[in-house]
C-alpha cells in the first residue's frame, strides 16, 4: 500500500502511470461478519457496543465491472448507517446483500460473509470498468452513496425512485471504510480542490440528504425567510441543515442537547438555539403516553425566539421521541419533513393538529444524482463547509462509531484510510485561504461531551 500511496499522490503522475500500477490482491477494510449477527441479542440498543462487532481485516479486492470504478480511499467518515450496521439494527445488513446478490451475476459479488461498510469517501480513481469514459485513473474524487440500476422508468425523473435504489456501503458491499472501495462510476463527483481529504469525505451523505430534505422541491422546498426547526442541529444532518438554512436566507431554530453543541450552532451563525437538556422537555410522560403540555411549552419557546412565529418547516429525524411535538409546533400549512427515526420508528402524533391546520408530512431519503451533485457543488464553491470535529485512523474506526452511537460527537467524525495524516490533499491554496476563517469555524472544536480518549 505504501507504494500505491506514493504513486497516486505523486505530483507528476499520469493517467497511464496509475492505470499501469499493479494493485494489491487484498486491502484493509472495516467489516461486520455474518457469524456475529446474534452477538447482541437481548441487549438494549444503547448497550450494543460497535467496538465488539466491527473488525478491521484484510479482504480481497473486487474487479470493477461495467460502469464501475475502484477508488483508493484517502479518507472516509462515519454515518449513522454504520452505527445501525454495527449493532445489527433494525435488521442485519446481510439480508440486503443477499437480496442484491440474487439480482445479477455482477451483484452476486456483494453477497459475502462479511460486509465492508461506509457510505462516504474522498480518494483517487485507480481503475475503471467498461463503459466508463468521464472518469480516469488518477482523478481525485468524492463519491455519493446512491446506487441505482435505472432499468425501470420509475427512476428516470428522480433517480431516488428507482426500484433498485440502494445505499452504497449499507445495502451494498465494498463501502468507503476501506483502503480501496468499489463504486458505480455515476457516484463519482469532483473532490473540492480547497479541502483536505478528510474534510472532503465528511459532508457527502448528510449534506446531500439535508439538501433534498430541506432545499429540494422533492423535500420541503425551503424559501427565504422560512423558520426552520432543526433537531440535532450540531449533528451530522443538522449541521448541514443549519448551514443550508442560513445560506438560503432562512431562519434556523436549532435544537441541541448541551451548551457545547449550542456553541457549535452559534459558530455556524445561528442565533435561535434551544438546549433541550437544559430546558428539560419531556414529551413522553411514560413509554406510552405523550404530554401535550410539553409540546405547548416547546412551541412557546420557539415563538419566543422567532418573535411569535411557528416553524414553516420542521427538519425531523429523531422520530418517535420528538415527532408528536414536531407535528404540533409546525405552523398552520407548514411541513414536517422526515428522513429517519433514531429513537423509534413507530411514531404517534395527534392527527387533529395535522388536518385541522393543513400541515403536511413528507418522507424523504438520501438524494437523487442531481441533488447530490448540487450539494457537492455548494461545498466546492465554499458556500457550505465541512463540519468535522474529530478524525480517527482506519484501525480505530470502531471508536469513531461508538462516539456517534453514544451521541458525544459534533458534526461529522472522519476516518483516515490511506491518508497518512490530516491536512493533506489541498489543491487550491488560494481559495482555501479565502475561506479559511469559515472552514476553521465550521470544523467545530474536536471536543466531545465526555472524554473519548482511547
Ligand atoms: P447524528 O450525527 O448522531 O446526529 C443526530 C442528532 O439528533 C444527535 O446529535 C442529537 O442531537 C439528535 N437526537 C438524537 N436523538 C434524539 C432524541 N431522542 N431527541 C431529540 N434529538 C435527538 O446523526 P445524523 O447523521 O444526523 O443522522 C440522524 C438520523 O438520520 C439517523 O437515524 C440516521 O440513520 C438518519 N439518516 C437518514 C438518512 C436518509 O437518507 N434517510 C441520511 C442520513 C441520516 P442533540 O443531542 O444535540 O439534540
Amino acid at each position: 500500500m505504501t507504494e500505491l500511496l506514493a504513486a497516486i499522490t505523486a505530483p507528476d503522475r499520469t493517467v497511464e502511470d496509475i492505470a499501469a500500477l499493479p494493485l494489491p490482491e487484498f486491502c484493509r477494510a472495516v467489516t461486520v461478519r455474518k457469524e456475529d449477527i446474534g452477538m447482541f441479542s437481548g441487549m438494549s440498543s444503547a448497550d450494543k457496543d460497535p467496538r465488539k462487532s466491527l473488525r478491521v481485516e484484510e479482504v480481497p479486492l473486487p474487479e470493477p465491472g461495467p460502469g464501475e470504478a475502484l477508488v483508493a480511499v484517502m479518507a472516509s467518515s462515519i454515518n449513522y448507517n454504520t452505527v445501525w450496521s454495527s449493532i445489527f439494527e433494525p435488521l442485519p445488513t446481510f439480508g440486503f446483500l443477499e437480496r442484491y446478490g440474487r439480482t445479477s451475476p455482477l451483484a452476486a459479488r456483494h453477497d459475502l460473509p462479511y460486509h465492508v461498510l461506509g457510505s462516504d469517501l474522498a480518494g483517487v480513481v485507480l481503475r475503471t470498468g467498461q463503459g466508463v469514459n468521464l472518469w480516469k485513473p488518477g482523478d481525485e474524487v468524492v463519491a455519493h452513496c446512491l446506487s441505482v440500476e435505472l432499468e425501470s422508468a420509475d427512476g428516470h425523473d428522480d433517480t431516488m425512485l428507482d426500484p433498485a435504489q440502494r445505499i452504497w456501503g449499507f445495502e451494498t458491499n465494498f463501502g468507503g471504510l476501506a483502503e480501496i472501495a468499489l463504486v458505480k462510476s455515476n457516484q463519482l463527483m469532483p473532490k473540492p480542490d480547497h479541502l483536505t481529504w478528510e474534510e472532503s469525505a465528511a459532508p457527502g451523505l448528510v449534506n446531500s440528504t439535508a439538501y433534498r430534505q430541506l432545499v429540494s422541491r422533492n423535500g420541503a422546498g425551503m424559501k427565504q425567510g422560512d423558520n426552520v426547526l432543526i433537531w440535532g442541529a450540531s449533528g451530522g444532518l443538522g449541521s448541514y441543515a443549519t448551514q443550508l438554512a442560513l445560506a438560503g436566507g432562512a431562519n434556523p431554530i436549532c435544537v441541541v442537547s448541551s451548551a457545547r453543541k449550542a456553541g457549535v450552532c452559534r459558530a455556524m451563525g445561528a442565533e435561535a438555539i434551544i438546549d433541550r437538556s437544559a430546558e428539560g422537555y419531556r414529551f413522553w410522560s411514560d413509554e406510552h403516553t405523550q404530554d401535550p403540555r410539553e409540546w405547548k411549552r416547546f412551541g412557546a419557546r420557539i415563538r419566543e425566539l422567532t418573535g411569535g412565529e411557528d416553524p414553516d418547516i420542521v427538519f425531523e429525524h429523531p422520530g418517535r421521541e420528538t415527532f408528536g411535538a414536531s407535528v404540533y409546533v409546525a405552523r398552520r400549512g407548514g411541513t414536517v419533513v422526515t428522513c429517519a427515526s433514531t429513537s423509534g420508528f413507530k411514531h404517534e402524533f395527534d392527527n387533529r393538529y395535522l388536518w385541522m391546520n393543513l400541515k403536511r408530512i413528507i418522507g424523504t431519503h438520501f438524494a437523487n444524482y442531481r441533488e447530490a451533485w448540487e450539494a457537492n457543488r455548494l461545498i466546492s464553491k465554499g458556500r457550505i463547509h465541512p463540519t468535522l470535529s474529530r478524525t480517527y485512523p482506519l484501525a480505530e474506526t470502531a471508536f469513531a462509531v461508538k462516539d456517534v452511537h453514544d451521541n458525544v460527537h459534533q458534526g461529522k467524525v472522519g476516518v483516515l484510510c490511506l491518508a497518512p495524516e490530516e491536512g493533506l490533499g489541498v489543491r487550491d491554496d488560494e481559495f482555501r485561504e479565502r475561506h479559511l476563517p469559515a472552514i476553521n469555524r465550521f470544523r467545530t472544536d474536536g471536543g466531545a461531551d465526555r472524554d473519548t480518549t482511547h
